[in-house]
């Protein structure tokens, strides 16, 4: 028997209950992990609330750690008992101390990275990787609009620009997070509870707007969003904080310059062992380099039974970039 997190309900954080349950062997193409860190990501809210609702109950919750490997299926041939892994992307199911993963979603960690820093950085960075490496190549100098910049995808995005050059313009709610965000590399700062992000936009452009911007905040942004985007712009829609976004009347881009949308999600970019690769190793030697920091403060680091109180936290938007669960 092990602990996990399940629910058998969607809803609130009150719906995450802390169980035994009976951990099974590996399939043959599995990786049994024991769990050392956990990710907690906003999606894993979507998960719960059931905006992304799951096919069955109970389910287990949480998708991304960083532990150690203790056994492997008998057809697993990169992995061995005694590794230090990380994934991401993995079954509903990492908020737990053990948990069996495909193999092929699982990368051998360097030794310059700890757990913590993994399970805080993964699925995160990776996501950082293609939204400013793929979906747009964000260049040297380029000024470009994210949001939620002190967000734990948020402060990633701002050392990889920063790391590229470029020049990061980062919405964040308070003070304090537009310090945060400005240490870790944003160029400029909008509290947008105090000043109007799209006039914002334009001022630090000299009228110019942005060529792209990156929005996860979802329905509560979009018209910003789409104000503050130059002729022949590019809104990508990766998420969904405030709400999704519905009921579009495609007209408005015309309205707004021929605009572009796209709503891009991680599993559309990483699709097979190559492309995990690419992307990892990148990540990771920014990681080692030093160029992309991760610290998640004290108060963000919950015990694994306190699922509820971490999800609390998060939809509070109290929180500075990453959150872990420690089993
Ligand atoms: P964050 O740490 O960024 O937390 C969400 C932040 O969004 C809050 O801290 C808050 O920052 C801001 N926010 C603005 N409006 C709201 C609102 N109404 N309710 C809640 N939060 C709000 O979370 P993550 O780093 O885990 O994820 C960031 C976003 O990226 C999420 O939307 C997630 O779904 C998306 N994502 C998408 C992926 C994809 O491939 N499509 C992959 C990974 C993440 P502030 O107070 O500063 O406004």
């Amino acid at each position: 028997m092990a602990k996990r997190i399940q629910f058998n309900a969607h809803g609130g954080p009150e719906v995450l209950q802390w169980v035994d349950f009976e951990l099974t062997d590996p399939a043959e193409l599995e990786v049994q992990i024991e769990n050392k860190a956990i990710g907690i990501n906003y999606i894993d809210t979507y998960v719960r609330s059931g905006l992304y609702p799951v096919s069955d109950f109970p389910s287990g919750l949480g998708t991304e750690a960083a532990g150690v490997v203790k056994s492997v299926g008998s057809r697993v041939t990169r992995f061995k008992p005694g590794d230090r892994v990380v994934y991401c992307m993995a079954t509903q199911g990492a908020y737990s101390e053990f948990h069996n993963v495909a193999e092929d979603r699982l990368m051998l960690l360097p030794n310059q990275i700890s757990f913590e820093q993994a399970a805080a950085s993964f699925l995160k960075g990776l996501t950082v990787q293609y939204l400013l490496r793929q979906t747009y190549q964000v260049k040297p100098d380029e000024i470009f609009l994210f949001h939620a910049a002190a967000g734990g995808v948020g402060l990633i995005a701002c050392q990889w620009a920063k790391a590229l050059g470029a020049h990061l313009i980062g919405t964040v709610g308070s003070a304090e997070k537009a310090q945060l965000a400005k240490k870790a590399g944003a160029w400029a700062t909008i509290n947008y509870r105090e000043e109007n992000t799209a006039q914002r936009v334009g001022d630090l452009t000299n009228g110019k707007k942005v060529a792209v911007v990156y929005d996860s905040v979802g329905k509560d942004t979009w018209d910003v969003s789409l104000d503050s985007l130059r002729r022949h712009g590019l809104l990508v829609s990766f998420g969904n904080a405030s709400g999704p976004v519905t009921g579009i009347d495609l007209g408005i881009l015309n309205k707004k310059g021929s605009l572009f949308v796209t709503r891009p999600s991680l599993f559309g970019y990483i699709t097979n062992r190559e492309e995990l690769e690419t992307a990892s190793a990148e990540l990771f030697s920014l990681i080692a380099s030093g160029a992309i920091k991760i610290n998640v403060p004290d108060q963000q680091k919950f015990a694994l039974n306190e699922a509820s109180k971490a999800h609390q936290t998060l939809e509070s938007r109290v929180t500075q970039g990453s959150s872990l669960l420690i089993p």
